[in-house]
């Protein structure tokens, strides 16, 4: 028997009372009666220096228990722990609702308003600022991944003018402006800058069976320019490094780190279907429609394939034109039913 107060929940009165454990039923009793329930169906909170040990009721009656060390004693020799993690045991569910509850607020921030936040703030960004970021990108990677075009400058300016007839009368397309390199280590490809370059490699011409390919594959860059995917991606990838570096206590490092992140990140499947849908209206009253574009994604998709298997890791991500994507047949289709 321990010695304990019984508070009924509905009156601040308080009764002497004793307490007692008969298996998995708490036991209380004094000159207010008696009553039991299940240990499973108390709430039992282990006290402080300050504050005693109680055992809530599920009617809201309480039992505050006199003496702490012969009642831990008590639980124990039933086979149940008290202290601070016995009690979170106990509150479990609320923990765990707690925790469930904060990252899905992270999650909504991470997958909705940051988002949303870089959706409003990238064309909001001067355009000298987003050059200067795409000149200090282009001349680390001429730097380290790139070499000079071999393609000749009658076919550079023969693109450029097939990419110029692709705006249709009251049409513009995104201030761009396409540059020849070769990217022996980065294979078929092309991407956009931020400010507007349009980066197109000798090994995409080569994979290529016609101007109209080259010129699709530009289209989809175009759409990446005119929804601003780099910035946003930019913005997002920056923000969530920020967090993450306040939070390790090292920001500098990943302020440091913006180039690379803005390399090594990769547009989401949703800016890639964006991409494609505005190739896909600028190319559908080109004679050949959207066969070129179609052609091209299938072909990137096994020559990339081929180098993946070879292990080249992570192609850049900033226009990343169809570097690794999983998802090649939903955008085809995607294009397929544009034709309809
Ligand atoms: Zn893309």
């Amino acid at each position: 028997m321990i010695a304990a107060d019984y508070f009924d929940g509905r009156s601040s009165r308080r009764h002497a009372a004793r307490l007692e454990l008969r298996g998995d039923t708490v036991m209380v009793e004094g000159e207010f009666g008696s009553r039991s329930a299940a240990l499973a169906a108390v709430e039992i909170c282990t006290g402080t220096d300050r504050t005693p040990s109680t055992i809530r009721f599920a009617d809201g009656a309480i039992c505050e228990i006199r003496d702490s060390a012969a009642w831990t004693a008590e639980l124990a020799g039933a086979g149940i722990g008290v202290g601070a993690v016995a009690s979170a045991e106990r509150h479990w569910h609320w923990a765990l609702a707690a925790l469930a509850g904060a990252v899905l607020i992270v999650a909504a921030i991470y997958a909705y308003a940051l988002p949303w936040i870089a959706r409003q703030l990238a064309p909001a960004i001067p355009q000298a600022a987003t050059q200067a970021i795409s000149d200090a990108v282009l001349q680390g990677l001429d730097a380290r991944l790139l070499a000079p075009s071999k393609t000749s400058p009658q076919r550079q300016q023969e693109i450029a003018a097939r990419v110029a007839a692709l705006a249709g009368p009251g049409d513009r397309l995104p201030p761009h402006r396409l540059l020849f390199r070769a990217g022996p280590t980065l294979g078929a490809n092309a991407f956009a800058l931020p400010g507007g370059d349009v980066v197109v490699l000798d090994e995409l011409l080569a994979l290529a069976r016609r101007d109209e390919d080259v010129v699709a594959v530009v289209a989809h860059e175009l759409g990446h320019l005119r929804h601003h995917h780099g910035m946003r991606q930019l913005l997002q990838s920056a923000v969530v490094s920020f967090v993450v570096g306040v939070y390790l206590g090292d920001v500098s490092t990943v302020v440091a780190g913006l180039t690379t992140l803005l390399l090594e990140s990769r547009y989401s499947r949703e800016f890639e279907l964006e991409a494609d849908a505005y190739a896909g209206r600028l190319l559908l009253p080109t004679p050949a429609s959207l066969e070129p574009l179609i052609d091209m994604l299938l072909r990137l998709d096994a020559a990339h394939a081929k180098s993946r298997a070879a292990d080249r890791g992570g192609l850049f991500g900033v226009g990343d034109l169809l570097s690794s994507h999983p998802d090649t047949a939903g955008r085809v289709s995607a294009l397929r039913a544009m034709k309809r």
